[in-house]
């Protein structure tokens, strides 16, 4: 545990940790139904594996907060020393937020019921959704307080004490769409789909799990930014009704392509961008695959292919400084 701080405000040594616990889309690397080209190379050990999207963020190293709980929260935790338990019944998780309700951000909060404290942050709507479905009143509010997220307002995530953790967040409506699952009873509103903006130690860092569209208020945002984490689920909009997995495009799915002319390779060309990963790729993704064209044109145009266990420290001091984990 940390030493007792004198104020509770921040005033500890800051930097900017990322670990990137998953790295896949819903369904995973390789998704369990799942025969092709990737998974297969996946399954045979070609291609590395990953369980799908969640990020972990640090100010101190020992204070830690998920961007999402993916169904795969157990093992993603269970490989990840940063975050396991420092005494008998304890967790440095201080808190969860939910950049929206899907099953690949939330269903993983199943898995966090074991009496731990830690803030749950999502919006008004998806916590309308959690509180709809009464499996998650499993996540008792004594110990997992509901705190609202509102696009644009600014938030410190707190230890149970009440202190600051040194992390700032602001949370941005992008365009995107309802969870499928109460796509029809539940009409599609502004902050359905949320990205986050992290700032600690003077760096800064934005997180896009899903993204619909780049617009230009996005770009004019992300300019000048350390890091940025963003929407890599389909290389191009009909890959998966091409490759004959499903009926659907990454439209159809609130995802902008990788590839052309809208895509975000194009599109957030020339930001002085210091990283970009890719993150929430599906396996459908020929980026997944290490030998691929289209991994070299990301890899080309600047782009890092996001990496289950892969770690990134943007200290106050020096230029970001990858480190990668196995
Ligand atoms: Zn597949």
């Amino acid at each position: 545990m940390t030493a007792d701080r004198p104020s509770d405000s921040w005033n500890g040594t800051a930097a900017l940790h990322v670990l990137l616990l998953g790295a896949a889309a819903g369904g995973g690397f390789p998704q369990w139904n799942c025969g092709c080209a990737g998974c297969r190379a996946a399954r045979r050990g070609d291609a590395p594996r990953s369980g799908q999207v969640s990020l972990a963020l640090s100010a101190d190293g020992e204070n830690w907060v998920l961007v999402n709980a993916s169904p795969d929260i157990l093992s993603q935790i269970a490989d990840t020393p940063e975050l396991h338990p420092r005494g008998l019944r304890e967790t440095p998780l201080r808190g969860v937020i939910l950049t929206n309700g899907e099953i690949d951000a939330v269903a993983g909060l199943l898995s966090l019921r074991e009496g731990a404290a830690f803030e749950l942050w999502a919006t008004d709507a998806v916590h309308g959704t959690l509180a709809t479905n009464s499996i998650f009143n499993v996540l008792k509010p004594e110990r997992v307080p509901r705190r609202v997220l509102v696009p644009e307002e600014v938030f410190v995530p707190r230890l149970p004490d009440g202190r600051e953790i040194g992390l700032t967040i602001r949370p941005f409506a992008v365009p995107g769409k309802p969870a499928w699952y109460v796509e029809e009873v539940k009409a599609a509103e502004e902050g359905d789909t949320l990205a986050l903006e992290i700032e600690a130690g003077g760096r800064r860092a934005y997180v896009f799990t899903a993204c619909a569209e780049i617009t230009e208020a996005i770009r004019a945002r992300i300019r000048g930014a350390d890091l940025v984490f963003f929407d890599g689920t389909l290389w191009r909009d009909d890959e998966m009704i091409r490759a004959g997995l499903a009926q659907k495009t990454g439209a159809s799915m609130g995802h902008v392509s990788v590839s052309g002319p809208e895509g975000a390779i194009a599109r957030l060309e020339g930001f002085g961008i210091g990283q970009k990963v890719f993150v929430h790729i599906n396996n459908s993704n020929p980026i997944l695959l290490p030998d691929s064209p289209e991994r070299r044109e990301a890899e080309a145009a600047g782009w890092e292919i996001g990496q289950k266990g892969a770690r990134y420290t943007l200290c106050t001091t020096s230029p970001s400084i990858p480190h990668r984990g196995n």
